[in-house]
């Protein structure tokens, strides 16, 4: 059995993300999407709950899918899942700078497992949760660029922390 993990900040998930976990099920029997803590991303505007609930409800009509949470070393948690694969997005040059660092301490970690990248669809290769958060922040428009059954909640969330 093929068992790969997705892992991100997902803070929140965007239609990017959901595209790569839709193409990345399809090569794996299992895809298990983990929302990761970042030590170079601390504590944010969203909980670990709120961010899991929202890949949850973004993903719910992927099939083969599993969302978890996790902290510490990845390559830890995916032994501990038996994962064979970690997929990862790029969306650009700076991406692949990271990734490419990302993927090769991973392997020197544990030579078992690959990394797998999937290219961003062009559609999505200038979002980020970054610039959704900013968008919102500033009353600009992010439909299609989240899934719509989160849309709210994000704007929520993200005005609701403005009060005041
Ligand atoms: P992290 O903090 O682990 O980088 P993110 O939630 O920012 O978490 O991203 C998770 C993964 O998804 C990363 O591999 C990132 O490059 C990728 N990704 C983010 N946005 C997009 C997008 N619009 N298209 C494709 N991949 C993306």
């Amino acid at each position: 059995m093929r068992i790969g993990i997705y892992p991100g900040s997902f803070a929140p998930i965007t239609s990017g993300h959901v595209d790569i976990i839709e193409r990345a099920s399809k090569l794996v029997d299992k895809l298990i999407v983990c929302v990761s803590y970042n030590v170079n991303k601390p504590a944010g505007l969203f909980t670990l709950q709120e961010k899991v609930d929202m890949v949850q409800k973004a993903t719910r009509h992927v099939p083969n899918i599993q969302v978890d949470c996790h902290s510490g070393l990845l390559v830890d948690y995916a032994i501990q899942k038996d994962a064979n694969v970690i997929i990862r997005g790029l969306r650009s040059i700076t991406d692949f700078e990271y990734e490419l660092q990302m993927s090769q301490i991973n392997k020197r970690l544990q030579k078992e497992i690959e990394t797998i990248f999937l290219v961003t669809d062009a559609q999505y290769s200038f979002v980020s949760s970054s610039a959704i958060k900013e968008l919102v922040y500033f009353d600009g428009d992010i439909e299609g660029l989240v899934p719509k059954c989160i849309e709210q909640t994000i704007i929520d969330k993200i005005r609701g922390s403005n009060d005041g």
